[in-house]
């Protein structure tokens, strides 16, 4: 449905949601404990809930997303679904023989007041949990929160497996947020290059980005282990790469094993991976290597060749909190102005934020969080701008308002390669702007007379 019909003018709004910016939090659940090696999630809900969001993962991903369901019918509705559960242990470990099951909840489940800490004592009590086999629980009623909500509520439990020996292991604990696969690869790739030995948890880097072999399986090779997630107690501090998506379980694990936590944005763009690099080489004690210091050369000599085409184009964006304020930053840095932000995720802070990073590009920006795409249309038909950078959905608007697009974020439905190239770090900095001078350039050769269209940009 095109949106030709959204009107200029903007009323107060607190009732309703027109084309949310967000989705629902097992999503996120789910796209976390798929980052744990022989996982396999479980909705603890109806079957039409897992199968929404199975689908929508497996259309961002293009990758079959193995999970199980509770699959709550009448009776389950009315009395809780903990019968449902125990069977499904059973089930589960039987059949598919998983190393870990990570139980969500759904708005279902949460409003009955099924209580899953409490089920899965009950099931240990009863042997219904096989010796060496784990049971992971998170809550994400979605009436409340988004996806970001629901990823960082599964990687918070994680931590509940870390050990503390009392002896540090070395090693330091990395939680990426939701990124991609690739990304997740990426920041390890980074680390090995600074000399340091990583623990990236939640890691879907050969979970959803895995070859075609012609062999399935349903446990592919990536994940973090057990052994892994166990080890993190005696790491010897935590990066944690967003405060939406991976602050609560660095947070969790400083109090539950003091194991230091420093919360960084996520590194997309200059400054942003300027601290993450300088986050590793002090926990590591080393010197930036050079490989590290000739890519972050080149995205700058990008920028500074291509500058004539990005300063003062005006950009609107949508998307996810920890993402959008780096993204933001990056824009402000390379002169450009992005003067809508909006994100379905909720908290106040997400606004003092990016009004804080955008204090001093001399234009007024509209900033939301609890929003919606519908406002952010909005605003575009209000003050113009010269592109969009959102996840699929903003096709709509680019499409109706005659905006490029650049497709970043979750979910992509409609493209591919967000699995396989790294929009994180330096690397990843030179891609998003090669997106972005692209989806410019494309239109400067779309827009230009005659006289002024050129060979040579
Ligand atoms: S009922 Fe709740 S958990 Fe289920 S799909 Fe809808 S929003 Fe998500």
């Amino acid at each position: 449905m095109l949106l030709r019909h959204t009107p200029k003018e903007i009323s107060e709004r607190s009732a309703v949601t027109i084309n949310p910016a967000k989705t629902c939090q097992p999503i996120g659940a789910m796209y976390a404990a798929l980052g744990i090696h022989g996982c396999l999630p479980h909705s603890h809900g109806s079957q039409g809930c897992c199968a929404y969001h199975r689908s929508t993962l497996t259309r961002h991903y293009k990758e079959p997303i193995p999970a199980a369901t509770s699959s709550f019918t009448e009776g389950a509705s009315v009395f809780g679904g903990q019968a449902n559960l125990m069977q499904a242990f059973n089930n589960i470990f039987s059949v598919y023989n998983p190393d870990v099951i990570a139980v969500h909840t759904t708005c279902l489940s949460e409003t009955i007041g099924d209580d899953l800490p409490q089920i899965r004592k009950k099931a240990i009590k009863e042997g219904k949990i096989p010796e060496g086999k784990y049971v992971l629980c998170a809550s994400t009623p979605s009436y409340v929160g988004s996806h970001v909500t629901g990823f960082s509520s599964m990687v918070k439990a994680m931590t509940e497996f870390s050990e503390s020996t009392g002896e540090k292991n070395g090693r330091v604990n990395i939680i990426p947020g939701w990124v991609e696969p690739c990304d997740m690869e990426e920041i390890k790739r980074m680390s090995a290059l600074l000399g340091v030995n990583a623990i990236v948890f939640p890691d879907t880097s050969g979970v959803l980005n895995a070859p075609l072999t012609g062999e399935y399986k349903m446990f592919p090779e990536g994940g973090v282990t057990m052994d892994d997630l166990k080890a993190t107690g005696d790491a010897i501090g935590t990066l944690a790469l967003g405060e939406w998506c991976s602050a609560d379980a660095a947070r969790e694990l400083d109090k539950k094993s003091r194991v230091p936590a420093s919360i960084l944005d996520m590194p997309f763009g200059l400054a942003a991976t300027d601290r993450f690099v300088d986050a590793l080489r002090t926990i590591a004690g080393v010197p930036v290597p050079d490989q590290i210091t000739v890519e972050r050369g080149q995205l700058v000599d990008m920028i500074s060749d291509m500058h004539q085409y990005l300063y003062h184009k005006k950009v609107a964006l949508a998307g996810d909190p920890d993402q959008l304020i780096s993204m933001t930053e990056f824009l402000v840095s390379i002169d450009m102005l992005p003067v809508h932000i909006v994100t379905g995720t909720p908290g106040k802070k997400f606004e003092k934020r990016i009004r804080e990073i955008t204090a001093g590009m001399g234009v007024e920006v509209n900033v939301k969080a609890k929003g919606d795409f519908f406002l952010l249309h909005q605003w575009i038909k209000n003050e113009p701008v010269d592109l969009l950078i959102s996840n699929t959905y903003g096709k709509y608007i680019a499409r109706d308002e005659d905006i490029p697009l650049v497709r970043w974020g979750f979910p992509i439905l409609d493209r591919q390669g967000h699995q396989y190239f790294p929009t994180v770090g330096y690397k990843g900095g030179i891609r998003l702007l090669e997106k972005i001078l692209t989806a410019l350039l494309d239109r400067k050769d779309r827009d230009d007379e005659e006289k002024t269209f050129e060979l040579v940009l």
